[in-house]
């Protein structure tokens, strides 16, 4: 039966000694994991009574078991849940209730939030046994294999249903966008509870036969030495782990030689940030997807044209994408509407939620809630959310350029734009600033800030001083939680 688990017995087959992991020090070869996948998978079955369509839970940070059981699910036909580790446990409770998890495999580290989360769920080391070898199960490429809780930014969660065949059409994207091969060898640092982590470029690699080091979680010190030391060519990241990279004191001194390119995702990149890698040589490349599109839909390439700025590039090699109205016309060039996807990269539907799944699917496009627009080449540009969209008097403003602005200021260390109701304008935008250390720029300073570089009605009504602003783990602000701070609903 083919499946996700059987494309790394065959590259087993072909190189056995080849390295498929390495982590902590130790190295995994092809062979080994292949038999680990085998051993998990016996386990699930034998041990657990775990059967096809079953959601197998797993709260940990990256670990290569964690690899080993979304394989050992995709050879039983079997579905992993994997846990945002930073959830509280009433966060977790709705999660693994609503999923109907059948067991958990967990980092020791999280047991009390388990606990409190679901006492009754069995609870089970994150370790594969040494015994059981059988190699065949029932699971195929149309078995569903991700259920992935995204709630990130809007607040209410809901599971997207990924197929195995999403994420073989995703790894054949991933490979075109990053020129990837056998010879790779990949540093995977961000988290596998997000498909960024899991599927930009670290199931792409085992599906390539090349090599993944695995960190168990992001630091920039800890990524710095091990670029210099275990000479990755590729490295996945997000603005925000962007940024940690340039304030890390090692930054200036590091030896990125090894890196064939630099990617990054998730959420719009500054062309500030987009020059600071460049410079030193190794190109950025830009991908854009959601949960949803496991998830690379859109992107720049290597050999590719890599001179558009803050552009995300084109549809990729298997994925359609097109700038939409309501109706999901598409929409000439250089006009502003909402991206529609399509492609068999893209889920199945929400967990249980048929309404969720029917309010972004139109004529069998998925509506991604994103406004972009696309240049007369098809180049995407991604403005910010639909949902995020201010209406001032008539005037769009997308609070990811006004952030952009206000984070050109000096003084200014983090920034979150919001729409407030106003009654002559409709709504206004407000500010959520984080200033830097020992900097004290004042509201009025702000404003005039803006008003140098942005239109009259641009510029926020308020500004509001703050510690911190609430992110995801990615980094992303979760606008939601400020809303009710400015008047309206999350
Ligand atoms: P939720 O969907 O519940 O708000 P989330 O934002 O964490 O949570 P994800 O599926 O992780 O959900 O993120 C997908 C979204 O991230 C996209 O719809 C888009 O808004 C944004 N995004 C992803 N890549 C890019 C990119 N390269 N440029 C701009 N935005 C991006």
């Amino acid at each position: 039966m083919t499946n996700l688990a059987t494309l790394i017995d065959r590259n087993a087959a072909f190189a056995p000694a080849k390295t498929a992991l390495r982590f902590e020090g130790a190295a995994i070869s092809y062979a080994e994991f292949s038999s680990m996948i085998t051993r998990a998978a016996h386990a699930l079955r034998v041990d657990h009574g775990v059967r096809p369509g079953d959601r197998v839970a797993v709260l940990a940070t990256n670990h290569p078991a964690y690899l080993a059981l979304l394989y050992a699910c995709a050879r039983l036909g079997a579905i992993l849940l994997p846990l945002n580790w930073r959830l509280a446990a009433p966060e977790l409770r709705y999660i693994l209730e609503h999923a109907e998890a059948r067991l958990c495999f967990l980092e020791p580290a999280f047991a009390t939030t388990l606990t409190e989360a679901a006492s009754d769920l069995p609870a089970l080391p994150l370790d594969i046994p040494t015994g059981g070898a059988d190699p065949e199960g029932p699971g195929t490429l149309e078995d569903p294999l991700l259920l992935v809780y995204t709630s990130g930014t809007t607040g209410r969660p809901k599971g997207a249903l990924l197929r195995q065949e999403a994420l073989f059409h995703n790894a054949v994207m991933s490979h075109h966008l990053h020129g990837m091969t056998a010879e790779d060898h990949i540093l995977s640092a961000l988290p596998f509870f997000h498909v960024g982590g899991l599927n930009i470029q670290t199931t792409p690699a085992l599906q390539a036969g090349a090599t993944v080091t695995i960190h168990p979680r992001f630091a920039p010190d800890t990524a710095l030495e091990s670029i210099a030391r275990d000479r990755p060519t590729l490295f996945l990241t997000v603005p925000a782990v962007i940024r940690a990279l340039l304030a890390a004191p090692g930054w200036a001194d590091a030896d990125l030689s090894s890196l064939r390119a630099i990617s990054t995702g998730s959420e719009p990149v500054h062309q500030a940030l987009i020059d600071a890698v460049t410079v030193r040589g190794v190109p950025l490349l830009q991908v854009y997807g959601a949960t949803e599109s496991c998830p690379i839909a859109v992107y720049t390439r290597l050999g590719g044209d890599l001179s558009r700025g803050t552009s995300t590039g084109l549809p990729g090699l298997l994925c359609e994408a097109k700038v939409a109205d309501d109706a999901g016309r598409e929409l000439p060039h250089g006009i502003p509407g909402e991206v529609l996807l399509r492609g068999r990269n893209l889920f199945s539907g929400y967990w249980r939620d048929e309404a969720a799944t029917a309010a972004c699917t139109i004529d069998g496009w998925y509506r991604t809630g994103d406004i972009a627009t696309r240049d007369a080449d098809g180049y995407f540009t991604v403005h910010d959310r639909k949902k995020n969209m201010i209406i001032s008097g008539g005037e769009n403003i997308y609070p990811a350029e006004l952030e952009r602005v206000l984070l050109e200021h000096p003084d200014i260390a983090e920034a979150a734009v919001l729409g407030a109701p106003d009654p002559k304008w409709q709504e206004v935008p407000v500010a959520f600033l984080v200033l830097r250390a020992g900097c004290i720029a004042d509201a009025e300073g702000v404003r005039a800030h803006v008003a140098a570089r942005l239109a009259r009605f641009k510029v926020p009504r308020d500004v509001i001083f703050t510690d911190a602003l609430p992110r995801t783990a990615l980094g992303k602000v979760r606008h939601f939680e400020l809303r009710p701070l400015v008047g309206t609903q999350a």
